[in-house]
């Protein structure tokens, strides 16, 4: 069965790759990548889906297919139309027979195809790896989310950049209470809120961060004005604080930021004896975002309470350049969440990103990426990557981890495994 050939995408042309892109019989993502480094020896198929592969070698303008493993159904037929489309031979041999097998992805949802190789605005979000969300947080939950990724990409709309939209998605969910994010902070030992929060900007790596800081409403905020007005990247405490008075940043008093919820979840911690672990993350609403503007520039926004009844003082993986996000124009842009020490240790985000470097798909990376923390460190977690060409992901090892995206136009939202309910609209 010969499938049309969807797009072809320039991937990276420094790098001689290019990536030709399709969907099987039952819709699945099918990709063939072509280095042209080698002058096209070789092409390499992957699908996500199947995480199968098959080398086809090409030779005087024919290509000769060697079968590895399981493939999906469809996706010899789309390396054929492409290296036919590259080579300009019609005339391509038949392959391989093939064996049908397209198992699903569980908790990621694969970008869908593009049209042209121009830029698509996206936006993704996250509102933190947990454990279960109760049935009656669910939907308000799924509204934050959503409420959030629109704004980010309202911005990306009107003309904005992908650092203004990472910021404008964080600042929705740093204000709304269900989150662990600036109103909704989880307590430390003592009741307090300590928050910790990052932003980078792809173009040019500039970053900022900011942690254990306690009365301010937005800290996303505060960490990009340490990345525009100050020559450093990270600030703390009461140094944090005093370079928020000195920006004319009002102080939120502190029984603001703190919900009743949150005093529940400490209290409940102290009588578990909740000492944190890695393979049971208990807090909720940790949240991020991704974008990528219409100049193609990518950026990331993180921002947390942490986790609750931590130490005073504590700080974890959010505000901490690779491992709580990364954005580099060159490759794509991460926002994480779960067990803070156990991300600081497999540096998380940049980690995900060296796959996609690897020419993994974003599904394939961040899935090894969260894999391996798993398998070190029994460390539970989750995030959200999207590609320098607009591909993204949202995939999770936690129960739970609340997400939303925009791309051309559409929303999608989802919430755990179980409930995989989606909602699409036209923001167009
Ligand atoms: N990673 C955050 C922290 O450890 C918590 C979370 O994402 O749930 O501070």
């Amino acid at each position: 069965m010969i499938l049309p050939l969807k797009y072809i995408q320039h991937n990276d042309f420094n790098n001689e790759v290019i990536t030709a892109r399709s969907s099987g019989a039952q819709g699945q993502l099918l990709l063939a990548k072509v280095n042209l480094q080698n002058k096209l020896p070789r092409t390499k198929l992957t699908s996500p889906e199947s995480a199968c592969e098959l080398s086809f070698l090409v030779a005087r303008g024919r290509i000769f297919s060697l079968q590895r493993g399981t493939v999906a159904s469809g996706a010899v037929a789309v390396a054929q139309q492409f290296a036919a489309w590259w080579l300009g031979q019609p005339d391509i041999l038949a392959t391989a027979p093939h064996r049908e097998s397209v198992p699903c992805a569980r908790g990621s949802m694969a970008a869908p195809a593009r049209g042209s190789i121009d830029v698509s605005l996206v936006v993704v979000v996250h509102g933190g790896g947990a454990s279960n969300i109760s049935a009656d947080r669910k939907e308000r939950v799924r509204e934050g989310i959503a409420k959030a990724a629109t704004e980010g990409y309202k911005i990306l709309k009107a003309g904005g950049s992908a650092v203004d939209a990472v910021e404008g998605a964080v600042t929705v969910l740093e204000n709304d209470p269900e989150f662990n994010a600036g109103c909704g902070s989880v307590l430390n030992v003592k009741g307090d809120v300590e928050m910790d929060a990052s932003i980078m900007d792809g173009r040019d790596l500039s970053a900022g961060a900011v942690s254990a800081v306690r009365c301010i409403a937005n800290p996303t905020k505060l960490a990009r004005l340490v990345m525009e007005k100050t020559p450093h990247c990270f600030l703390t405490g009461h140094g944090a604080e005093k370079f928020a008075a000195d920006m004319g940043i009002p102080e939120t008093p502190l029984e603001k930021l703190i919900t009743e919820r949150s005093k529940k979840h400490l209290e409940k911690e102290k009588l578990e004896k909740g000492a944190q672990k890695a393979d049971c993350p208990k807090n909720s609403g940790t949240v991020g975002a991704v974008a990528l503007d219409c100049k193609g520039n990518l950026a990331y926004a993180t921002s947390t309470g942490g986790i609750v009844n931590k130490m005073v003082g504590r700080v974890g993986d959010s505000p901490c350049i690779g491992a709580g996000g990364y954005a580099d124009n060159n490759v794509g842009a991460v926002s994480t969440t779960g067990h803070g020490e156990s991300i600081l240790k497999v540096n998380l985000a940049r980690l995900a990103l060296f796959h996609v470097e690897q020419g993994k798909t974003v599904d394939e990376a961040a899935e090894l990426a969260l894999n391996y923390m798993k398998s070190k460190l029994k460390g539970l977690g989750g995030l959200i990557l999207v590609s320098k060409t607009g591909d993204w992901v949202a995939k999770w090892t936690s129960a739970t981890m609340p997400w939303a995206a925009v791309k051309n136009g559409k929303l999608q939202a989802g919430i755990d495994l179980c409930d995989t309910k989606t909602m699409t609209m036209d923001l167009c």
